[in-house]
């Protein structure tokens, strides 16, 4: 059994880190604009991560990526992590955020849709999520009805990332709402000039990100562009899912670094009543559970990351991970405000986004006791 990286990885993982280190975390105070990442600085990051070979990582070789798998592409994301110089959804300066179900399209629909994403052309959102619908995606209420050679699509949806700017959607909508999730939804590629589709507002978020809601009315969609076949979105939506968990334990895992790092250094500096609050045995546990409860999710993600590629993975592990990652990262952030006292809340300090940031991974993507129901329910079936 080895529990060290593989050479390529580590050497991966280091360029990303120096990348993270000289370019990301000297500007993060001043790379965002509300929510959306200053477009020069943006672009001039993107050329330096091309130069370097760092674009495209997660896209499959025959598309013209480097075909990362999910191992790499954790070291990856833990690194990225740990600064806040990009938005903390969407698209990093490494490439688009593909969601792993646009490579299953057929090749009309790649043409049409996963192509010019690749290209830089188009902008995309992943619409699932509704008011009555969050955790629960069987309880949707936005239907797809066939009408002949295309379906109608009525409904609303809320929380969507990016809906503002994409030039489509990947929207999950009900085709047979009796059967819920098991069977009853579908998946649709969904242009956003289509009339009908409108995105009614955004809602601002502590994070300073921006999702959408937006309503569809008497929508019509050809049914050339369902993904696979009808009755399989929630499948369809599950391929990233997977990948998705193991995204956000990771970012769990960047900020419980970076505080971290911070910690020990602010401790070392900062005299109270004397003595340098490294002495203080309060301080000193804190981030010596810190150091353990990291070094105790690292293994754990790496390991899940390495089976799944190895096609060995239990579904529960994906659930295991996004519970430990997310929660190691608020509470390490949380005991790094503690330590850096009213410096920690200042905003001109990265941790209190970090830390807002870090809260934030507890609830989308599936709240952690959604994640813990889920994970019982396969040990009480045996299934783990
Ligand atoms: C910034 C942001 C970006 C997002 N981006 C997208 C996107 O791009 N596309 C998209 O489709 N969605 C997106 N979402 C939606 C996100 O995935 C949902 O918010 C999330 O799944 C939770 O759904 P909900 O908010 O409706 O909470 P609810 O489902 O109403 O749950 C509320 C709370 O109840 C508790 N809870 C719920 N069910 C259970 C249970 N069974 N047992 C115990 N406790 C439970 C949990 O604590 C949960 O936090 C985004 C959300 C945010 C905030």
């Amino acid at each position: 059994m080895d529990f060290d990286l593989p050479e390529e990885l580590r050497l991966l993982k280091e360029t990303v880190r120096l990348f993270v280190d000289r370019e990301l975390i000297p500007i993060e105070m001043t790379s965002m604009d509300g929510a959306i990442m200053r477009p020069e600085v943006r672009a001039l990051l993107e050329d330096k991560a091309k130069k370097l070979g760092l674009w495209h990582l997660d896209v499959p070789q025959e598309y013209g990526g480097q075909g990362l798998n999910l191992l790499g592409m954790v070291v990856v994301w833990e690194e990225i992590a740990r600064t806040i110089a990009m938005p903390p959804r969407g698209p990093s300066v490494f490439g688009p955020d593909i969601r792993h179900v646009l490579f299953t399209l057929n090749p009309a629909q790649k043409e049409k849709y996963l192509f010019p994403v690749l290209r830089g052309e188009k902008k995309t959102a992943f619409a699932q999520s509704e008011p009555d619908a969050g955790s629960d995606p069987g309880a949707m209420r936005t239907t797809a009805v066939r009408d002949g050679d295309h379906y109608i699509i009525n409904g609303y949806k809320r929380w969507i990332t990016g809906a503002a700017d994409a030039d489509f959607l990947q929207l999950v909508a009900a085709t047979d709402r009796a059967k819920g999730s098991r069977g009853g939804l579908s998946m649709f590629l969904v242009d956003t000039d289509t009339p009908g589709v409108k995105v009614v507002r955004k809602t601002p978020t502590v994070m300073g990100d921006e999702p959408c809601e937006i309503a569809f009315d008497d929508v019509n969609v050809p049914a050339e562009n369902i993904i696979g076949e009808e009755g399989g979105g929630m499948r369809a939506a599950q391929s990233w899912i997977t990948a998705g968990r193991l995204y956000q334990a990771c970012r769990g895992l960047g900020v419980a670094k970076r505080c971290l790092d911070l910690m020990v250094s602010y401790a070392q500096q900062r005299v109270t009543f004397g003595a340098p609050l490294a002495e203080r045995q309060a301080v000193q546990f804190m981030i010596a559970d810190s150091f353990t409860e990291h070094h105790m999710t690292q293994l754990l993600v790496y390991q899940l990351a390495a089976r799944t590629d190895a096609g060995a993975a239990g579904r529960h592990e994906s659930y295991m991970a996004k519970i430990a990652g997310t929660e190691l990262g608020f509470r390490v952030a949380d005991r790094c405000m503690q330590i850096h006292g009213g410096m920690g809340l200042a905003t001109e300090m990265p941790i209190s986004k970090m830390w807002r940031d870090a809260r934030s991974f507890m609830i989308t993507e599936g709240p952690v006791e959604v994640m813990r129901m889920v994970l019982a329910r396969e040990i009480f079936r045996g299934r783990k």
